[in-house]
């Protein structure tokens, strides 16, 4: 699944944000009806059904809600990556026509950041979108401290009737550029910390699912056997090109790598060369350290592709 950046203008201004410096250096580009229906074509043709929207904050695209009706209509499956911060009409008029797809066609992952972090009309905005789209949304949280707790996400889980699953990022750093992010001594922190909340999940049925850049070897033996029967044997330590296109047609591996090199979109037939040309950037760029750690030189999970490695991004920064 790739992310189709629908618009570079943001609601928010997260802390960790991996796509502050492109947010703000933009004349805040929309992506066009001929760029959307050219994207959809080369999805179609190479077989691949499925598309994430991403910003920026795709609803704040004044065609967002006929973008995904046209997706809906193409038969994709349409995953809507926001902050569920949408003012009442705008979210009537998404609520009047996209109540009518399935939740198997459409579904949102909401950035749920603390609500501490969010003014009184934030947070009531959010609270109605999770009120009108509960059974298609799940949260997503993205750590750029080793403190964390996960309650809040449980919390709003529960209160709302979202799905019972939380998928965790790892603030990734963007060389070149300023965000904040974990350093990769305090991603050996996150596992220790993450042991005391397993409970919390563990009580409620709630599954966890990891971004990509989680390295496997903070894990124990026992908080690996936790995670596999909570994610019924689900669990990810990738690092693999997402695939990100922007309003431009300008198309790059993921956040981190956009600074490292983007290609237009124009310059590959299918999908499966993006992803062919994307991965072979990554497989470079992990050729003489292979990971974050020193160990992954001659780690045995690195060679059986278990584990990525941790995030490349952070290769370059150490280069
Ligand atoms: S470099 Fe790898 S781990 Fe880092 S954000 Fe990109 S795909 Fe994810
Ligand atoms: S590849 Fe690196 S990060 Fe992954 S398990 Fe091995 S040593 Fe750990």
């Amino acid at each position: 699944m790739a992310n189709l950046l629908l618009t570079e203008k943001c609601v928010r201004a997260c802390p960790y944000c991996f796509a502050k410096e492109y947010l703000k250096e933009s004349k805040a580009k929309m992506l066009s009806w001929e760029n959307l229906i050219y994207i959809t074509d080369l999805f179609e043709s190479s077989n691949e059904k499925k598309l994430s929207l991403l910003g920026g904050e795709p609803t704040l695209h004044p065609e967002f809600v006929d973008f995904v009706l046209y997706l809906n209509q193409r038969k994709f499956h349409v995953n809507v990556f926001t902050s569920g911060i949408m003012p009442a009409k705008k979210l009537n008029t998404t609520k009047e026509y996209l109540l009518k797809i399935s939740e198997e066609n459409l579904s949102f992952v909401c950035n749920y950041n603390h609500p501490n972090t969010s003014t009184d009309s934030e947070t009531k905005q959010i609270n109605a979108f999770f009120k009108t789209f509960s059974k298609y949304i799940s949260l997503s949280f993205n750590l750029y401290q080793s403190n964390f707790d996960f309650r809040f996400l449980v919390d709003a889980i529960l209160k709302h009737g979202l799905k019972k699953h939380i998928r965790l990022g790892l603030a990734q750093p963007i060389p070149g550029q300023r965000n904040e992010c974990l350093t990769i001594s305090e991603i050996r922190e996150i596992a220790k910390n993450l042991r005391t909340q397993l409970d919390i999940l563990e009580q409620n049925r709630i599954s966890l699912g990891f971004d990509c850049g989680m390295p496997l070897c903070i894990f124990s033996n026992e908080d690996m056997g936790r995670l596999f029967k909570l994610n019924k044997g689900r669990v990810l330590f990738t690092c693999c090109p997402a695939i990100d296109i922007g309003p431009d047609m300008q198309t790059w591996a993921c956040f981190p790598l956009s600074n490292y090199e983007k290609r237009s979109l124009y310059d590959f037939d299918n999908v499966s060369e993006i992803i062919q040309y994307f991965s072979e950037q990554q497989n470079d760029l992990r050729k003489d350290k292979k990971g974050i750690f020193e160990e992954c030189k001659t780690c045995t999970y690195f060679e059986e592709k278990l584990c990525f490695g941790g995030c490349v991004a952070h290769l370059i920064n150490k280069q």
